[in-house]
Protein backbone atom coordinates (compact mmCIF):
# COMPACT_ATOMS: atom_id res chain seq x y z
CA UNK A 1 0.00 0.00 0.00
CA UNK A 2 1.06 3.80 -0.20
CA UNK A 3 2.17 4.12 3.49
CA UNK A 4 4.32 1.12 2.95
CA UNK A 5 5.90 2.57 -0.18
CA UNK A 6 5.62 5.84 1.67
CA UNK A 7 7.78 4.27 4.25
CA UNK A 8 10.37 2.54 1.73
CA UNK A 9 11.24 5.75 0.02
CA UNK A 10 12.33 7.38 3.57
CA UNK A 11 14.10 4.50 4.30
CA UNK A 12 16.18 4.36 1.28
CA UNK A 13 17.21 8.42 1.78
CA UNK A 14 17.84 7.66 5.46
CA UNK A 15 20.33 4.76 4.75
CA UNK A 16 22.00 6.36 1.99
CA UNK A 17 20.12 4.05 -0.58
CA UNK A 18 18.82 6.89 -2.90
CA UNK A 19 19.11 10.62 -2.65
CA UNK A 20 16.50 13.33 -4.92
CA UNK A 21 18.93 14.46 -7.09
CA UNK A 22 20.86 18.20 -6.32
CA UNK A 23 18.72 18.21 -3.47
CA UNK A 24 20.17 21.52 -2.04
CA UNK A 25 18.56 22.92 -4.86
CA UNK A 26 14.96 21.66 -4.21
CA UNK A 27 15.58 18.45 -6.32
CA UNK A 28 15.40 18.10 -9.97
CA UNK A 29 12.06 16.10 -10.73
CA UNK A 30 12.55 12.32 -11.48
CA UNK A 31 16.10 12.19 -11.29
CA UNK A 32 17.62 10.37 -8.75
CA UNK A 33 21.34 9.66 -7.03
CA UNK A 34 22.22 6.51 -5.54
CA UNK A 35 24.09 6.92 -2.30
CA UNK A 36 27.08 5.16 -0.41
CA UNK A 37 24.35 1.81 -0.18
CA UNK A 38 22.43 2.50 -2.97
CA UNK A 39 25.88 2.06 -5.67
CA UNK A 40 26.96 -1.14 -3.85
CA UNK A 41 22.83 -2.16 -4.18
CA UNK A 42 22.84 -1.26 -7.73
CA UNK A 43 26.16 -2.30 -8.77
CA UNK A 44 25.32 -6.16 -7.06
CA UNK A 45 22.05 -6.23 -9.48
CA UNK A 46 24.12 -5.43 -12.49
CA UNK A 47 26.80 -7.49 -12.33
CA UNK A 48 24.39 -10.45 -11.16
CA UNK A 49 22.38 -9.63 -14.41
CA UNK A 50 25.91 -9.35 -16.96
CA UNK A 51 27.47 -12.41 -15.20
CA UNK A 52 24.13 -14.40 -15.66
CA UNK A 53 23.77 -13.09 -19.17
CA UNK A 54 27.24 -13.08 -20.79
CA UNK A 55 29.63 -15.54 -18.34
CA UNK A 56 27.35 -18.26 -18.52
CA UNK A 57 25.98 -18.11 -22.25
CA UNK A 58 29.05 -19.15 -24.27
CA UNK A 59 26.73 -17.66 -27.38
CA UNK A 60 26.27 -14.18 -25.55
CA UNK A 61 29.19 -11.19 -25.80
CA UNK A 62 28.66 -7.55 -23.79
CA UNK A 63 29.61 -4.27 -25.11
CA UNK A 64 29.46 -1.06 -24.03
CA UNK A 65 28.14 1.65 -26.83
CA UNK A 66 28.25 5.46 -26.58
CA UNK A 67 25.42 7.36 -25.24
CA UNK A 68 25.31 9.64 -28.31
CA UNK A 69 24.77 8.11 -31.57
CA UNK A 70 24.27 9.18 -35.44
CA UNK A 71 21.29 11.41 -35.48
CA UNK A 72 20.01 9.16 -38.60
CA UNK A 73 19.81 6.22 -36.04
CA UNK A 74 16.93 7.45 -34.08
CA UNK A 75 15.36 8.24 -38.00
CA UNK A 76 15.95 4.35 -38.71
CA UNK A 77 14.76 3.34 -35.25
CA UNK A 78 11.44 4.76 -35.61
CA UNK A 79 11.87 6.97 -32.55
CA UNK A 80 12.13 10.50 -34.08
CA UNK A 81 8.31 9.52 -35.73
CA UNK A 82 7.02 7.87 -33.25
CA UNK A 83 8.46 7.48 -29.79
CA UNK A 84 5.80 9.81 -27.78
CA UNK A 85 3.47 9.65 -25.55
CA UNK A 86 -0.20 11.62 -25.84
CA UNK A 87 -0.60 14.51 -23.57
CA UNK A 88 -3.37 16.70 -22.39
CA UNK A 89 -3.37 19.88 -20.10
CA UNK A 90 -5.85 20.92 -17.91
CA UNK A 91 -6.31 24.59 -18.55
CA UNK A 92 -7.53 25.87 -14.94
CA UNK A 93 -5.30 23.52 -12.98
CA UNK A 94 -2.25 23.67 -15.24
CA UNK A 95 -1.80 19.74 -14.38
CA UNK A 96 -0.46 17.54 -17.09
CA UNK A 97 -1.28 14.06 -18.04
CA UNK A 98 -0.75 11.34 -19.65
CA UNK A 99 -3.89 10.24 -22.02
CA UNK A 100 -2.90 6.50 -21.40
CA UNK A 101 -2.34 7.11 -17.57
CA UNK A 102 -5.18 9.05 -16.96
CA UNK A 103 -7.63 6.45 -18.78
CA UNK A 104 -6.26 3.56 -16.80
CA UNK A 105 -6.46 4.88 -13.57
CA UNK A 106 -10.32 5.64 -14.30
CA UNK A 107 -10.55 2.04 -15.71
CA UNK A 108 -9.46 1.21 -11.96
CA UNK A 109 -12.31 2.26 -10.51
CA UNK A 110 -14.97 -0.16 -13.18
CA UNK A 111 -16.41 -3.63 -13.38
CA UNK A 112 -14.09 -5.61 -14.92
CA UNK A 113 -16.25 -5.77 -18.27
CA UNK A 114 -16.64 -2.37 -18.86
CA UNK A 115 -12.95 -1.76 -17.91
CA UNK A 116 -12.28 -4.09 -20.78
CA UNK A 117 -14.21 -2.27 -23.17
CA UNK A 118 -12.93 1.12 -22.34
CA UNK A 119 -8.91 -0.15 -22.18
CA UNK A 120 -9.87 -1.65 -26.04
CA UNK A 121 -11.26 1.36 -26.96
CA UNK A 122 -8.14 3.25 -26.22
CA UNK A 123 -6.00 1.39 -27.10
CA UNK A 124 -7.92 1.48 -30.63
CA UNK A 125 -7.84 5.03 -30.77
CA UNK A 126 -4.08 5.49 -29.47
CA UNK A 127 -3.63 2.57 -32.36
CA UNK A 128 -5.28 4.80 -34.85
CA UNK A 129 -3.45 7.82 -33.58
CA UNK A 130 -6.91 9.57 -33.47
CA UNK A 131 -5.86 12.64 -30.87
CA UNK A 132 -9.06 14.18 -31.25
CA UNK A 133 -11.33 11.11 -30.12
CA UNK A 134 -8.77 10.47 -27.45
CA UNK A 135 -10.47 13.72 -26.00
CA UNK A 136 -13.71 13.16 -26.28
CA UNK A 137 -13.10 9.70 -24.39
CA UNK A 138 -11.48 11.34 -21.93
CA UNK A 139 -14.69 13.95 -21.82
CA UNK A 140 -17.48 11.74 -22.21
CA UNK A 141 -16.48 9.56 -19.49
CA UNK A 142 -16.11 12.99 -17.23
CA UNK A 143 -12.29 11.41 -16.30
CA UNK A 144 -11.80 14.22 -14.07
CA UNK A 145 -8.98 13.53 -12.28
CA UNK A 146 -10.35 14.84 -8.81
CA UNK A 147 -11.20 17.63 -10.01
CA UNK A 148 -15.49 18.68 -9.94
CA UNK A 149 -17.50 20.57 -12.75
CA UNK A 150 -16.70 20.27 -16.49
CA UNK A 151 -13.11 20.27 -17.23
CA UNK A 152 -11.16 22.76 -19.35
CA UNK A 153 -9.16 20.73 -21.59
CA UNK A 154 -6.32 21.11 -24.30
CA UNK A 155 -6.48 19.06 -27.20
CA UNK A 156 -3.81 16.23 -27.14
CA UNK A 157 -0.91 16.51 -28.16
CA UNK A 158 1.67 14.05 -29.17
CA UNK A 159 4.76 14.30 -27.33
CA UNK A 160 8.40 13.31 -28.19
CA UNK A 161 10.56 11.55 -25.38
CA UNK A 162 13.77 11.77 -26.39
CA UNK A 163 15.74 14.40 -24.92
CA UNK A 164 18.25 16.86 -27.80
CA UNK A 165 20.68 18.56 -27.84
CA UNK A 166 23.95 20.34 -29.74
CA UNK A 167 27.10 18.75 -31.01
CA UNK A 168 29.84 21.21 -31.53
CA UNK A 169 29.14 24.38 -31.61
CA UNK A 170 28.23 24.36 -34.99
CA UNK A 171 24.42 25.90 -35.50
CA UNK A 172 23.47 23.76 -38.35
CA UNK A 173 20.76 20.97 -38.63
CA UNK A 174 23.33 18.20 -38.66
CA UNK A 175 24.84 18.94 -35.22
CA UNK A 176 21.21 18.82 -33.63
CA UNK A 177 21.65 14.70 -31.77
CA UNK A 178 20.00 12.71 -29.38
CA UNK A 179 20.51 11.61 -25.75
CA UNK A 180 19.65 7.74 -26.25
CA UNK A 181 15.91 6.83 -25.12
CA UNK A 182 16.94 3.22 -25.06
CA UNK A 183 20.33 1.14 -25.79
CA UNK A 184 19.30 -1.58 -27.89
CA UNK A 185 19.94 0.68 -30.83
CA UNK A 186 23.91 0.69 -29.93
CA UNK A 187 23.82 -2.91 -30.49
CA UNK A 188 21.85 -3.32 -33.36
CA UNK A 189 24.67 -0.56 -35.78
CA UNK A 190 27.42 -2.98 -33.80
CA UNK A 191 25.95 -5.89 -35.20
CA UNK A 192 28.76 -6.56 -37.95
CA UNK A 193 31.07 -5.41 -35.75
CA UNK A 194 30.50 -7.71 -33.38
CA UNK A 195 29.32 -11.33 -35.39
CA UNK A 196 32.58 -10.65 -37.57
CA UNK A 197 35.33 -9.92 -34.84
CA UNK A 198 34.00 -12.23 -32.36
CA UNK A 199 33.45 -15.18 -35.30
CA UNK A 200 29.88 -15.05 -33.80
CA UNK A 201 27.81 -17.85 -35.06
CA UNK A 202 23.83 -17.14 -35.02
CA UNK A 203 22.22 -17.80 -32.96
CA UNK A 204 23.87 -15.54 -31.12
CA UNK A 205 23.38 -12.44 -28.23
CA UNK A 206 24.94 -9.04 -27.45
CA UNK A 207 24.02 -7.51 -24.09
CA UNK A 208 24.36 -4.38 -22.74
CA UNK A 209 23.96 -2.19 -19.52
CA UNK A 210 24.26 1.84 -20.23
CA UNK A 211 21.66 4.88 -19.21
CA UNK A 212 18.71 5.86 -21.18
CA UNK A 213 17.02 9.05 -21.17
CA UNK A 214 13.65 10.18 -21.89
CA UNK A 215 11.29 13.24 -21.05
CA UNK A 216 8.57 11.64 -19.56
CA UNK A 217 5.10 13.55 -19.17
CA UNK A 218 4.67 12.82 -16.11
CA UNK A 219 7.20 11.45 -13.33
CA UNK A 220 5.48 9.41 -10.92
CA UNK A 221 6.33 6.70 -8.10
CA UNK A 222 10.17 7.56 -6.90
CA UNK A 223 12.66 5.81 -8.79
CA UNK A 224 10.12 3.51 -11.12
CA UNK A 225 9.81 6.33 -13.85
CA UNK A 226 13.09 8.51 -13.79
CA UNK A 227 14.25 11.19 -17.00
CA UNK A 228 17.51 9.54 -16.74
CA UNK A 229 17.75 5.77 -15.91
CA UNK A 230 19.54 2.91 -16.86
CA UNK A 231 19.03 -0.79 -19.23
CA UNK A 232 20.06 -3.92 -19.23
CA UNK A 233 19.54 -5.06 -22.83
CA UNK A 234 20.31 -8.28 -24.73
CA UNK A 235 19.34 -9.09 -28.37
CA UNK A 236 19.17 -12.39 -29.64
CA UNK A 237 19.64 -12.85 -33.04
CA UNK A 238 18.25 -16.29 -34.94
CA UNK A 239 17.10 -17.71 -38.21
CA UNK A 240 14.32 -15.96 -39.45
CA UNK A 241 11.58 -18.26 -38.73
CA UNK A 242 12.50 -19.50 -35.43
CA UNK A 243 11.03 -16.21 -33.82
CA UNK A 244 8.47 -18.09 -31.32
CA UNK A 245 10.66 -20.70 -29.93
CA UNK A 246 12.91 -18.33 -29.29
CA UNK A 247 10.49 -16.07 -27.79
CA UNK A 248 9.11 -18.65 -25.55
CA UNK A 249 12.23 -19.86 -24.31
CA UNK A 250 14.07 -16.15 -23.40
CA UNK A 251 10.60 -15.46 -21.76
CA UNK A 252 10.99 -18.55 -19.80
CA UNK A 253 14.50 -18.05 -18.80
CA UNK A 254 14.09 -14.30 -17.69
CA UNK A 255 11.17 -15.15 -15.32
CA UNK A 256 13.58 -17.66 -13.89
CA UNK A 257 16.12 -15.55 -13.61
CA UNK A 258 13.90 -13.40 -11.38
CA UNK A 259 13.11 -16.08 -9.39
CA UNK A 260 16.60 -16.92 -8.88
CA UNK A 261 16.51 -14.20 -6.26
CA UNK A 262 14.23 -16.05 -4.27
CA UNK A 263 11.07 -13.81 -5.01
CA UNK A 264 8.03 -15.57 -4.36
CA UNK A 265 6.46 -16.44 -7.39
CA UNK A 266 3.14 -14.91 -6.78
CA UNK A 267 4.78 -11.54 -7.13
CA UNK A 268 5.16 -12.17 -10.70
CA UNK A 269 3.27 -12.82 -13.90
CA UNK A 270 3.60 -12.07 -17.21
CA UNK A 271 1.43 -9.79 -19.14
CA UNK A 272 1.28 -9.79 -23.25
CA UNK A 273 0.97 -6.45 -24.89
CA UNK A 274 -2.28 -5.41 -26.07
CA UNK A 275 -1.18 -2.54 -28.78
CA UNK A 276 2.45 -3.58 -30.01
CA UNK A 277 4.81 -1.64 -31.23
CA UNK A 278 5.78 -0.49 -34.61
CA UNK A 279 8.68 -3.10 -34.14
CA UNK A 280 7.32 -5.87 -32.84
CA UNK A 281 5.86 -9.48 -33.78
CA UNK A 282 4.92 -10.50 -30.49
CA UNK A 283 5.67 -8.84 -26.53
CA UNK A 284 5.28 -9.48 -23.07
CA UNK A 285 6.24 -7.71 -19.96
CA UNK A 286 7.24 -9.22 -16.56
CA UNK A 287 5.03 -7.50 -14.36
CA UNK A 288 5.73 -7.02 -10.51
CA UNK A 289 3.68 -6.74 -7.63
CA UNK A 290 5.07 -3.02 -6.13
CA UNK A 291 3.53 -1.69 -3.20
CA UNK A 292 1.09 -0.01 -5.74
CA UNK A 293 0.24 -2.58 -7.46
CA UNK A 294 1.57 -4.92 -10.31
CA UNK A 295 3.53 -3.01 -13.08
CA UNK A 296 6.20 -3.81 -15.72
CA UNK A 297 10.03 -4.19 -14.73
CA UNK A 298 10.90 -5.86 -17.95
CA UNK A 299 9.93 -6.42 -21.48
CA UNK A 300 10.86 -9.43 -23.81
CA UNK A 301 9.96 -8.76 -27.47
CA UNK A 302 10.15 -10.14 -30.48
CA UNK A 303 11.35 -7.99 -33.11
CA UNK A 304 11.60 -9.49 -36.23
CA UNK A 305 14.25 -8.19 -38.52
CA UNK A 306 13.13 -4.55 -38.26
CA UNK A 307 15.75 -2.79 -36.63
CA UNK A 308 18.31 -4.15 -38.90
CA UNK A 309 16.68 -3.70 -41.87
CA UNK A 310 15.69 -0.11 -41.08
CA UNK A 311 19.59 0.23 -40.52
CA UNK A 312 20.43 -0.96 -43.53
CA UNK A 313 18.50 0.50 -45.96
CA UNK A 314 19.40 3.59 -43.80
CA UNK A 315 23.14 3.56 -43.94
CA UNK A 316 23.28 1.91 -47.43
CA UNK A 317 25.31 -0.89 -45.95
CA UNK A 318 24.48 -4.52 -46.29
CA UNK A 319 23.78 -6.06 -42.56
CA UNK A 320 23.38 -9.38 -43.44
CA UNK A 321 24.62 -13.03 -42.22
CA UNK A 322 25.79 -15.91 -43.94
CA UNK A 323 24.58 -18.83 -42.59
CA UNK A 324 26.56 -21.69 -43.22
CA UNK A 325 24.54 -24.10 -42.03
CA UNK A 326 21.81 -23.79 -44.63
CA UNK A 327 23.60 -21.84 -47.23
CA UNK A 328 21.67 -18.70 -46.77
CA UNK A 329 21.87 -15.10 -46.36
CA UNK A 330 19.60 -13.40 -44.34
CA UNK A 331 18.74 -10.45 -42.57
CA UNK A 332 18.58 -12.22 -38.73
CA UNK A 333 15.49 -11.85 -36.70
CA UNK A 334 15.80 -10.13 -32.79
CA UNK A 335 14.46 -11.29 -29.81
CA UNK A 336 15.06 -9.15 -27.38
CA UNK A 337 15.23 -8.91 -23.49
CA UNK A 338 15.14 -5.02 -21.88
CA UNK A 339 15.05 -4.57 -17.61
CA UNK A 340 15.26 -1.47 -16.30
CA UNK A 341 17.64 -1.48 -13.69
CA UNK A 342 16.57 1.26 -11.19
CA UNK A 343 13.42 -0.66 -11.41
CA UNK A 344 15.20 -3.86 -10.72
CA UNK A 345 16.54 -1.90 -7.85
CA UNK A 346 13.10 -0.84 -6.32
CA UNK A 347 11.92 -4.29 -6.85
CA UNK A 348 14.17 -5.46 -4.64
CA UNK A 349 14.11 -3.29 -2.25
CA UNK A 350 10.40 -3.63 -1.90
CA UNK A 351 10.94 -7.08 -1.78
CA UNK A 352 13.52 -7.10 1.00
CA UNK A 353 11.96 -4.31 3.34
CA UNK A 354 10.16 -5.80 6.33
CA UNK A 355 8.88 -4.15 9.40
CA UNK A 356 9.33 -6.38 12.46
CA UNK A 357 7.59 -6.67 15.58
CA UNK A 358 9.68 -8.30 18.23
CA UNK A 359 7.70 -7.35 21.18
CA UNK A 360 8.47 -9.80 24.24
CA UNK A 361 5.86 -9.87 27.13
CA UNK A 362 8.52 -7.51 29.14
CA UNK A 363 9.58 -4.93 26.83
CA UNK A 364 8.13 -3.53 23.07
CA UNK A 365 10.71 -3.70 20.45
CA UNK A 366 10.70 -3.68 16.74
CA UNK A 367 13.02 -3.72 13.95
CA UNK A 368 12.86 -2.45 9.72
CA UNK A 369 15.10 -5.12 8.22
CA UNK A 370 16.07 -5.74 4.36
CA UNK A 371 16.29 -8.91 3.66
CA UNK A 372 18.33 -8.62 0.35
CA UNK A 373 19.63 -11.85 -1.17
CA UNK A 374 22.79 -11.85 0.33
CA UNK A 375 24.68 -11.86 -2.92
CA UNK A 376 23.04 -8.68 -3.61
CA UNK A 377 23.46 -6.88 0.05
CA UNK A 378 26.02 -3.89 0.04
CA UNK A 379 27.55 -4.97 2.59
CA UNK A 380 28.20 -8.98 3.51
CA UNK A 381 30.01 -9.20 6.42
CA UNK A 382 30.15 -6.70 9.56
CA UNK A 383 32.71 -6.76 11.86
CA UNK A 384 32.69 -5.89 15.92
CA UNK A 385 34.88 -6.22 19.17
CA UNK A 386 32.44 -6.09 21.56
CA UNK A 387 34.62 -3.64 23.03
CA UNK A 388 37.31 -0.92 22.00
CA UNK A 389 40.02 -2.31 24.64
CA UNK A 390 41.80 -5.90 25.94
CA UNK A 391 42.63 -6.06 22.06
CA UNK A 392 39.67 -7.17 20.84
CA UNK A 393 39.67 -4.24 17.83
CA UNK A 394 43.25 -5.52 17.33
CA UNK A 395 41.78 -9.58 16.58
CA UNK A 396 38.49 -7.77 14.84
CA UNK A 397 40.93 -5.62 12.52
CA UNK A 398 42.88 -8.95 11.47
CA UNK A 399 39.32 -10.79 10.32
CA UNK A 400 38.81 -7.65 8.12
CA UNK A 401 42.27 -7.74 6.40
CA UNK A 402 41.23 -10.97 5.47
CA UNK A 403 38.17 -10.62 4.39
CA UNK A 404 38.03 -7.38 2.58
CA UNK A 405 39.71 -8.43 -0.58
CA UNK A 406 37.11 -11.22 -1.42
CA UNK A 407 33.99 -8.87 -0.30
CA UNK A 408 32.44 -5.81 1.14
CA UNK A 409 32.86 -5.74 4.95
CA UNK A 410 32.12 -3.04 7.36
CA UNK A 411 34.17 -2.79 11.05
CA UNK A 412 32.70 -0.41 13.57
CA UNK A 413 33.51 -0.38 17.56
CA UNK A 414 31.21 2.10 18.87
CA UNK A 415 27.53 1.82 20.67
CA UNK A 416 25.92 -1.22 22.45
CA UNK A 417 25.98 -4.67 20.07
CA UNK A 418 22.04 -4.66 19.62
CA UNK A 419 22.08 -0.95 18.09
CA UNK A 420 25.43 -2.04 16.00
CA UNK A 421 23.24 -4.86 14.84
CA UNK A 422 20.32 -2.82 13.68
CA UNK A 423 22.02 -0.62 11.88
CA UNK A 424 23.21 -3.52 9.66
CA UNK A 425 19.57 -5.03 9.27
CA UNK A 426 18.23 -2.11 8.32
CA UNK A 427 21.08 -2.00 5.14
CA UNK A 428 20.57 -5.63 4.86
CA UNK A 429 23.74 -7.27 5.52
CA UNK A 430 23.43 -10.86 6.15
CA UNK A 431 26.59 -11.47 8.53
CA UNK A 432 27.88 -9.84 11.87
CA UNK A 433 30.28 -11.77 13.74
CA UNK A 434 31.29 -10.38 17.59
CA UNK A 435 34.77 -10.82 18.76
CA UNK A 436 34.59 -11.01 22.34
CA UNK A 437 36.74 -11.94 25.37
CA UNK A 438 36.46 -15.90 24.58
CA UNK A 439 37.93 -15.57 20.66
CA UNK A 440 41.61 -14.64 22.64
CA UNK A 441 41.05 -17.75 24.57
CA UNK A 442 39.76 -20.26 21.87
CA UNK A 443 39.59 -18.73 18.98
CA UNK A 444 35.84 -18.89 18.12
CA UNK A 445 33.48 -15.76 17.30
CA UNK A 446 29.91 -14.94 17.49
CA UNK A 447 28.11 -14.99 13.99
CA UNK A 448 24.74 -13.35 13.99
CA UNK A 449 22.23 -14.29 10.83
CA UNK A 450 20.13 -11.38 9.74
CA UNK A 451 16.57 -12.90 9.19
CA UNK A 452 16.79 -15.41 12.10
CA UNK A 453 18.63 -13.07 14.51
CA UNK A 454 20.42 -16.82 15.72
CA UNK A 455 23.84 -16.68 17.06
CA UNK A 456 26.29 -18.91 16.27
CA UNK A 457 29.65 -19.78 17.80
CA UNK A 458 32.27 -20.34 15.26
CA UNK A 459 36.00 -20.42 14.24
CA UNK A 460 36.90 -17.64 13.45
CA UNK A 461 38.97 -18.89 10.76
CA UNK A 462 36.07 -19.98 8.99
CA UNK A 463 34.02 -16.90 8.55
CA UNK A 464 35.51 -15.88 5.48
CA UNK A 465 34.42 -19.25 3.80
CA UNK A 466 31.17 -19.62 4.93
CA UNK A 467 30.53 -15.83 3.80
CA UNK A 468 31.63 -16.83 0.68
CA UNK A 469 29.64 -19.67 0.48
CA UNK A 470 26.64 -17.85 0.90
CA UNK A 471 27.29 -15.42 -1.82
CA UNK A 472 28.40 -17.12 -4.75
P1 LIG B 1 6.38 2.28 -19.78
O1 LIG B 1 5.25 1.63 -20.50
O2 LIG B 1 6.37 2.02 -18.29
O3 LIG B 1 6.63 3.70 -20.14
P2 LIG B 1 8.06 1.04 -21.72
O4 LIG B 1 7.17 -0.09 -22.08
O5 LIG B 1 8.16 2.22 -22.57
O6 LIG B 1 7.72 1.51 -20.22
P3 LIG B 1 10.49 -0.20 -22.55
O7 LIG B 1 10.71 0.79 -23.62
O8 LIG B 1 10.04 -1.56 -22.89
O9 LIG B 1 9.50 0.45 -21.44
O10 LIG B 1 11.80 -0.25 -21.65
C1 LIG B 1 12.30 -1.44 -21.09
C2 LIG B 1 12.48 -1.32 -19.60
O11 LIG B 1 13.17 -0.12 -19.25
C3 LIG B 1 11.18 -1.24 -18.83
O12 LIG B 1 10.70 -2.54 -18.57
C4 LIG B 1 11.58 -0.53 -17.56
O13 LIG B 1 12.08 -1.47 -16.61
C5 LIG B 1 12.70 0.36 -18.00
N1 LIG B 1 12.23 1.74 -18.14
C6 LIG B 1 11.58 2.29 -19.18
N2 LIG B 1 11.30 3.58 -18.96
C7 LIG B 1 11.80 3.87 -17.72
C8 LIG B 1 11.82 5.05 -16.91
N3 LIG B 1 11.31 6.20 -17.33
N4 LIG B 1 12.41 4.97 -15.69
C9 LIG B 1 12.97 3.81 -15.26
N5 LIG B 1 12.95 2.68 -15.98
C10 LIG B 1 12.38 2.69 -17.19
Amino acid sequence: DQNTFQAIISHCKEYGFVFQSSEIYDGLSAVYDYGQYGAELKKNIKDYWWKSMTQLHENIVGIDAAIFMHPTTWKASGHVDNFSDPMIDNKDSNKRYRVDHLIEGYADTLEAADKTALLDQMELLLKENDLPGLKTLIEEKKIKCGVSGTVNWTDVRQFNLMFSTQLGSVTDEASEIYLRPETAQGIFVNFLNVQKTGRMKVPFGIAQIGKAFRNEIVARQFIFRMREFEQMEMQFFIRPGTQKEWYEKWKEERMQWHLSLGVDPAKYHFKDHVKLAHYADAAVDIEFEFPFGFKEVEGIHSRTDFDLKQHQEHSRKKIQYFDTEINQNYVPYVIETSIGLDRMFLLTICNAYAEEDLSTPEKADSRVVLKLPAKLAPIKLAIFPLTKKDGLPEIARELMDSCKSAFYCFYEEKDAIGRRYRRQDAIGTPFCVTIDHQTKEDGTVTIRHRDSMEQERVPMSTIKQLVLDKIS
